[in-house]
């Protein structure tokens, strides 16, 4: 822990962290119970005590949100301020660009909940993507890496046309569908029908893999820090389907 708790201060000091994040994590405890007393509806949730809990707290809120049940928790001027202080979101959450899939609203979480990471396609090899998602881990302490990929991506479809017709993308459009062609080429005995569904689930299931290898987020998964989870919103319905 102490090595841990050191590597974070390192961290935090090269990213011109001051004590704001790391100061308020040891003492969210306490946060938590101030706003559990103002916010009334609902009171904020303390932190997970385990990546599996935070696993269910996403999938809870989805189940929400999908039934139309969603209590947008934490939104409020009192939630406001209080994450003013200092952040720790208990899921990092990588997800396409589309804008029918934001992360918050999907999950019915609030501010200071998630750490978002947006591309379109979800994928998960750029540096800076993957550098994102290690300061979630290493400098804030979320539980979980979640990927979340979407029926009907635009930039998986696209990946398609690339692979099977040979089409040129304009600008730097075909870099980021780049990353997304191992997964088409992976299922391309797919029949044309089930091929988009198939090297979607297939993209999110490769980002995973390739998070899984990095040794940060491998290091925090032997230690049982963390949950390297993945699924498929389906915009439909509003559910996400698990693939983990
Ligand atoms: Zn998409």
């Amino acid at each position: 822990m102490a090595e841990q708790r050191s590597r974070r201060e390192v961290l935090g000091a090269a990213l011109g962290l001051t004590g704001g994040v790391l100061a308020s994590t040891a003492g969210l405890g306490a946060l938590d119970d101030v706003a559990a007393a103002a916010d009334a509806a609902p009171p904020p949730q303390r932190f997970p005590k385990s990546p599996e809990l935070a696993l269910e707290r996403l999938k809870a809120g989805n189940r929400r949100f999908a039934a139309g049940k969603a209590r947008k928790p934490r939104q409020g001027t009192k939630r406001l301020v209080q994450v003013a202080e200092g952040q720790r979101p208990f899921a990092a959450i990588l997800s396409c660009s589309d804008s029918r899939v934001p992360p918050e609203i999907t999950f019915d979480q609030g501010l200071g909940d998630l750490f978002v990471v947006r591309i379109a396609g979800n994928t998960a090899t750029d540096p800076f993507v993957i550098g994102s998602l290690e300061y979630a881990i290493e400098v804030v302490g979320s539980l979980v890496v979640f990927v979340l990929g979407h029926s009907e991506c635009g930039a998986v479809k696209a990946a398609i046309d690339v692979e099977t017709k040979g089409t040129t993308l304009p600008g730097d459009i075909g870099a980021v569908v780049q990353p997304i062609l191992p997964a088409v080429q992976a299922v391309s005995g797919t029949t044309s029908g089930g091929l988009l569904e198939a090297a979607t689930e297939e993209n999110v299931k490769m980002a995973m893999e390739s998070l899984g290898q990095v040794q940060i987020v491998a290091d925090a998964v032997a230690a049982g820090k963390l949950l390297v989870a993945g699924g498929e919103y389906e915009l439909a319905t509003g559910r996400v389907d698990y693939l983990s």
